[in-house]
């Protein structure tokens, strides 16, 4: 496809380029009324603690279900409501519907630790301390109970900022998480200051460990950085019986993938507990 673009200069656009942009244009109007349009719901996918052999927690994971587009990926529309501003609304009601889904689990003696991801901007958002004490307070929640993840390229962009940040949301009594670690640039030392009580390897490391030396040797260091910094480990995207077991033999302290479950609907949760307890 060639436009005039005024001129005698001529600019050339990509088909799929163009399919791309009305995408993105199309996102961009159905977006702004998803969330009173009840198109938002959350899935939870279970985390098995390899010393106890349980599920002890859960990750929120937020799903769009257009009528048109049908599932759109947290991948594709998170970054849009970013840019849009449009993800403090959408960020306060994950918050919001994953805090009365765990007091609700807590009530029926389930205990789980239910783990939300926070994006950049709502990472940075000054009242976002304030707004979360004030949900789980609310909601009588023990916060120990709610687990924030913010991702390491977030929390290593501007370290100084995450450190105060990190240190605010940890005085509400909340466990935190870095994400995708080890897909960022850390720098040691900040993480060493960090407040965090979970690290999450990154899937990139996990995804070809059984046949990788390489990354079985970055995942033996993780695992020894964070026994000194005392922080737990948390594998991502574990999806076969070897990787458990070979995450297991390196002391890693969670798993969670689909070789443990897919992220499923709140409803399906006590049955997948009641499954692997059981075992
Ligand atoms: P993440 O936080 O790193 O979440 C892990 C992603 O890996 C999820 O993708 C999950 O479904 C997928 N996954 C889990 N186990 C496996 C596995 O064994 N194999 C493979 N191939 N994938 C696995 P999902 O749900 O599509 O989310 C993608 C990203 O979108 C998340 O990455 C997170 O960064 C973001 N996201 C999801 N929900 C929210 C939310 O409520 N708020 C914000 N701000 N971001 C969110
Ligand atoms: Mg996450
Ligand atoms: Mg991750
Ligand atoms: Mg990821």
């Amino acid at each position: 496809v060639v436009k005039k673009a005024g001129g005698s200069r001529y600019k050339i656009f990509d088909e799929s380029c163009q399919v791309d942009h009305a995408r993105r244009l199309y996102i961009e109007s159905e977006l702004r009324h998803a969330l009173e349009k009840h198109q938002f719901k959350l899935l939870y996918q279970p985390q098995l603690d390899v010393h106890s052999n349980r599920i002890v927690g859960v990750e929120a994971l937020i799903r769009w279900i257009h009528p048109e587009m049908g599932m759109v990926s947290p991948a594709e529309f998170i970054p849009i409501a970013e840019q849009m501003e449009l993800i403090h609304s959408i960020g306060y009601w994950v918050a919001e519907e994953a805090i009365r889904q765990a007091s609700e689990w807590c009530r029926e003696g389930l205990g789980l630790r239910v783990g939300i991801n926070l994006s950049g901007r709502q990472f940075m958002d000054g009242d976002l301390a304030s707004k979360l004490g004030h949900m789980i307070r609310l909601s009588g929640l023990p916060p120990k109970l709610l687990d924030l993840e913010i991702t390491e390229s977030v929390a290593m962009d501007n370290p100084d900022q995450a450190l105060f940040l990190l240190s605010e949301l940890k005085q509400l009594g909340v466990t935190l998480a870095i994400d995708d670690f080890g897909t960022g640039y850390s720098s040691l030392e900040y993480l060493q200051k960090f407040c965090v009580d979970f690290i999450k390897i990154d899937r990139a490391f996990i995804k070809n460990l059984v046949h990788n030396p390489a990354d079985q040797g970055i995942v033996k260091a993780v695992l020894g950085i964070a026994e000194s910094l005392n922080m737990r480990v948390i594998a991502e995207g574990v999806e076969t019986a070897e990787e458990l077991s070979l995450l297991t033999a390196f002391g890693c302290d969670e798993i969670q993938g689909f070789f443990i479950s897919r992220p499923v609907p709140a409803a399906e949760i006590p049955g997948v507990l009641m499954h692997y307890h059981s075992k």
